[in-house]
């Protein structure tokens, strides 16, 4: 299995583990398997049945090409999952006939992306351990990627972590999962300005070359393909629950960066009987007009109650664009500099009509988001998150044509105690992990959004000798 860029116009592949460690490609494109991989009627009935760790090295396998052997990869899974505290690790729920809740807010810090970070953490670990190198990951966060992050690379032996959130423009929850970890390798600064100021950091501080190679830069944002690899995996347990080879299954996925829903592209790419992938969004809709009309137009940024899907250019959305224009790099650099410049560009004919084949789309605004925490609370006694209620608005919209409609449940509902009283009139009960939190000493930097003073921090600290192990 070999990764070219969505911007390749000439060159070579890449090996699983070099897109592991690179995140983006050198020419500013993502990386995308030459080819999809197959799980044909016979892999998915062999994997009915087998529990989620099992499934997950399955899927995993046909992405890593040689980079771990079989034993290595169940155990990377299985070590991944095993913090989960829910006996099924995503578990389907049923709302109603044919419609269904995939929680997958049973992981560390409560929301899906320690699905993808704990596997992702350990696979980076495991190739520069091979490697005999250690590296720095920096990113920036508006929240859940930080504590998801953190909480799969804390104690790691070969990585230091250094994790940028806005001070005071995260949720005091959010904070606490990134800010109590004890371990030595985990940095966490705060800096003085918005969530947009961190990201610019981010990516000033990869353009210095000498840094990079200094203390081995390395990202695990949602564009790093091993994420979206392991992301895959709990569309192929979900639909082989419902009844896949034999029964198509459609998913509505709550959506910000497009990295979750294009990991179900990825899926019914390879085989898995998917008829619609719904891309839900709040009133931060680009995806949504683009699924209905052709056209990709940046807007300004709302604030709402599901921040994780205040977005609006979807990194992963590239990756659309790659597969619809036939792999043709010239196109889709074509349509990001037509982006770049205009903050648009619209598709009409082939390429629309096969990303409508796929895809539907619905929008959900803070209303309709709180009158679907109220629908399910009445209807089922559960409560949902912000962004899941976001997918369940859009489910309800959805004409399946008799398939069963699986909505994604993205983050546990106790981590939005406020969007969940006023739908409700009840505050969820504080999960244990969550509380344990407030009693726990905070570490965290402050400083300016001044790129020389943050990399200064970076190397003082992730060259200092690490003292105080943790055991
Ligand atoms: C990150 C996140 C999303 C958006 O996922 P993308 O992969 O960015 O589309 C939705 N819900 C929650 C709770 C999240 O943390």
């Amino acid at each position: 299995m070999r990764y070219i860029s969505t911007r390749q116009t000439s060159g070579r592949a890449v090996s699983f583990e070099r897109a592991l460690l690179q995140g983006p490609a050198p020419d500013g494109g993502l990386y995308l398997p030459e080819r999809w991989p197959a799980l044909d009627a016979a892999a998915l009935e062999a994997l009915r049945g087998r529990p989620y760790a099992e499934v997950a090295a399955a899927v995993a396998a046909l992405f890593t090409g040689r980079a771990f052997s079989q034993g290595q990869l169940a155990r990377i899974a299985a070590e991944s999952y095993a913090g989960f505290d829910h006996p099924a690790t995503a578990p389907l729920i049923q709302l109603g006939p044919d419609r269904w809740l995939l929680e997958l807010f049973h992981g560390p810090t409560l929301a899906f992306k320690d699905f993808a970070l704990q596997m992702v953490a350990r696979m980076l670990d495991a190739v520069l351990a091979r490697r005999g190198r250690t590296a720095t990951i920096l990113a920036a966060t508006s929240g859940d990627t930080g504590a998801a992050a953190i909480e799969a690379f804390r104690g790691r032996e070969a990585v230091s972590i250094v994790v940028l959130h806005p001070a005071g423009r995260v949720s005091e929850m959010q904070r606490r999962q990134m800010t109590c970890a004890p371990e030595p390798n985990v940095h966490n600064v705060a800096i003085a300005g918005t969530f947009d100021d961190c990201q610019a950091l981010v990516k000033a501080l990869f353009a210095d070359a000498a840094l990079r190679d200094e203390v081995g830069l390395a990202a695990v944002n949602s564009i790093n393909w091993a994420r979206v690899a392991a992301q895959t995996a709990y569309y192929v347990y979900a639909a082989l629950a419902l009844g896949a080879p034999g029964r198509s299954v459609s998913f509505v996925v709550p959506t910000g960066n497009f990295g979750n829903v294009y990991a179900g592209y990825a899926a019914r790419q390879m085989g898995v009987p998917i008829e619609r992938l719904v891309v839900a969004t709040n009133r931060n809709d680009i995806l949504a007009c683009f699924f209905e009309s052709g056209l990709y137009a940046k807007g300004e940024v709302h604030r709402t109650l599901s921040p994780s899907m205040d977005i609006q250019v979807a990194s992963n959305f590239e990756r659309l664009l790659a597969d619809l224009s036939g792999r043709d790099g010239a196109a889709v650099r074509a349509l990001m500099a037509e982006l770049a410049k205009h903050g648009r560009f619209t598709l009409k004919g082939r390429r629309l009509g096969q990303a409508q084949a796929a895809f539907a789309a619905a929008r959900a605004d803070d209303d309709a988001c709180i009158a679907a925490i109220a629908d399910v609370w009445r209807e089922s006694g559960r409560m949902i998150d912000p962004h899941s209620a976001a997918g369940v608005h859009a489910a309800r919209r959805l004409r399946s044509g008799g398939a069963p409609v699986v909505s994604l449940a993205t983050a546990h509902a106790a981590k939005f105690p406020d969007a969940i009283e006023r739908a409700i009139g009840v505050r969820p009960a504080m999960p244990p992990r969550l509380a344990a939190l407030a009693a726990r000493p905070e570490r965290v930097m402050e400083l300016p959004a001044d790129a020389a003073l943050l990399t200064r921090f970076i190397r003082e600290r992730v060259n200092a000798p690490r003292r105080e192990r943790v055991a």
